[in-house]
C-alpha cells in the first residue's frame, strides 16, 4: 500500500492562499457561478500580472491562480477586490462554497436559492473548511457527482428536497424559504452532533434528526453540459482544469458576455454561437482528454515528485476507458476508480488497474517509459 498523502484539512481561499510546490495558490469562487466577459478578461490579467500565467478550473467549480508571492498577493487582492472577484469582506470567504447547477437561468429557482443563503449565510453553522454545498434546484440534479456534503435538488414529484451526503434519499420541503431553513437547521445538527471531528459529512456517523427524514427521492440525474454548441452558447473543455491565459482570453473575446463554471473541467460561454480554432482547449466530446483526470503534480504540488499533466497530454488516445495520473496517492484529480491509474511515489511511478490512486497497485517503482510500456501492454490485451 502506498504511503498516505498528508490530508490538510482545510480549503484555500483568496483571502487565505496555501502555499504550494509553486507558489501561492489563491482560489477564486465566481459569485453564482458565474463571471462577466470583463471580470475573466481581468482574471487572465491578474493571472499573469501577479501569478505565472495558468488557471485552473476546480471539482468544485472555482477557479484559481498560481504562482503568487508573498510580494505580489497584496497587490492581487486588491486587483481582485476592484474587479469584484473577491469580496472586500474576508469573513464572507468562511461561510461554505455554494456550487450552483451550471447553466441556470436568470428565474430559476437555482440562483434564487442561492442568493437568499448567501443573504442568510451568518445563519449557517461554522463547518470545517471543506464542507460545501450544492445548489442543483433544476428539473434533473446534475451535481451528483460533484463532492458536495449538503444538496438542494428536485424530487421526482418536482419538489424540493435536502440531501445529505451519504443518503440515497433526502427531505422534501413546501417552498425556497423552507429548503433554505433547513439547510440552516441541517448544518447546525452537523456541528451539534460532531461534525468538526467528522469533517465531511459522508463520513459522520451520527443517525439524521427526526426532522430531516430521508424518505424522497432525488430526480432521476440530467446530462453533464456536452462539448460544442449549447442553447445559452457555447460549452469548452479545459484540458485537464488549466489553461493558459493568452487562450481563455481568445476563447471570451469578443463574443462570449458572461461565463458560467462548471465541476466538468468545462465552462459555459453564454451568448457565444462561434469560436475560432484555438489551440489548448476542448472542443469536442471525442477528444480523449475528456476520459482522463490529472492533477497538478510536480512543479505545481509539493507532495507530488512527478510531473503528471504532460504525461497525461502522451498517453491521450492510447488507452480505451478511463485513465487517472495522481501526483500522490491522494487523488486529488479523481474520487471515483478508472481503468488505469499511474500514481507517482518517490519519484517513480505505481500502476493500478480498475482502481483509485490509493489502490494496491499492480505494478511498483517504474520510470515514466516503463510505466508507458506497462499501459501500452495493458491496452493492447484488452
Ligand atoms: S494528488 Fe496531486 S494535487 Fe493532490 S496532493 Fe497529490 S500530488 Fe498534490
Amino acid at each position: 500500500m502506498p504511503p498516505s498523502p498528508r490530508i490538510k484539512g482545510w480549503c484555500p481561499g483568496a483571502w487565505q492562499p496555501m502555499a504550494t510546490g509553486d507558489g501561492l495558490l489563491v482560489r477564486v469562487r465566481p459569485p453564482l457561478g458565474q463571471l462577466s466577459r470583463e471580470q475573466l478578461v481581468a482574471l487572465c490579467d491578474a493571472a499573469e500580472t501577479f501569478g505565472s500565467g495558468l488557471i485552473e478550473l476546480t471539482s468544485r467549480a472555482n477557479f484559481q491562480l498560481r504562482g503568487v508571492t508573498d510580494e505580489s498577493w497584496p497587490l492581487l487582492m486588491a486587483f481582485l477586490v476592484e474587479h469584484q472577484l473577491v469580496s472586500d469582506a474576508p469573513e464572507a470567504e468562511r461561510q461554505p462554497p455554494l456550487m450552483l447547477a451550471p447553466a441556470w437561468q436568470k428565474g430559476d429557482d437555482t440562483p434564487t436559492i442561492a442568493r437568499l443563503l448567501q443573504a442568510r449565510g451568518s445563519e449557517l453553522a461554522s463547518m470545517p473548511g471543506k464542507v460545501g454545498i450544492a445548489i442543483d434546484a433544476g428539473k434533473a440534479p446534475v451535481l451528483g457527482d460533484s463532492a458536495a456534503d449538503f444538496r438542494i435538488e428536485r424530487s421526482t414529484e418536482g419538489d424540493l428536497l435536502i440531501r445529505a451526503d451519504g443518503y440515497a434519499l433526502g427531505t422534501a420541503v413546501s417552498d425556497i424559504d423552507s429548503a433554505v431553513e433547513q439547510l440552516i437547521r441541517l448544518t447546525h445538527w452537523f456541528v451539534d452532533s460532531g461534525g468538526w471531528a467528522s469533517g465531511r459529512m459522508r463520513r459522520h456517523t451520527a443517525p439524521l434528526p427526526e426532522w430531516a427524514p430521508t424518505d424522497t427521492a432525488p430526480a432521476y440525474p440530467g446530462e453533464k453540459l456536452a462539448m460544442g454548441k449549447h442553447r445559452e452558447g457555447m460549452v469548452i473543455g479545459l484540458p485537464f482544469g488549466r489553461v493558459a491565459t493568452n487562450t481563455l482570453r481568445a476563447a471570451v473575446s469578443p463574443t462570449a458576455c458572461s461565463v458560467q463554471v462548471t465541476p466538468w473541467r468545462r465552462l459555459l460561454l453564454k451568448d457565444c454561437d462561434t469560436l475560432p480554432a484555438i489551440d489548448g482547449l476542448i472542443r469536442h466530446n471525442s477528444d480523449p482528454r475528456l476520459a482522463m483526470d490529472a492533477c497538478p503534480g510536480a512543479p505545481y504540488c509539493e507532495q507530488a515528485s512527478v510531473a503528471t499533466q504532460p504525461l497525461a497530454e502522451k498517453l491521450s488516445g492510447w488507452v480505451e476507458g478511463s485513465v487517472h495520473i495522481s501526483g500522490c496517492a491522494k487523488g486529488c484529480a479523481r474520487r471515483s476508480p478508472a481503468d488505469v491509474c499511474l500514481v507517482g511515489e518517490a519519484g517513480r511511478f505505481n500502476v493500478v488497474v480498475n482502481g483509485s490512486a490509493d489502490s494496491t497497485p499492480v505494478k511498483t517503482g517504474l520510470t515514466e517509459s516503463e510505466a508507458l510500456d506497462v499501459i501500452k501492454k495493458l491496452s493492447e490485451s484488452r
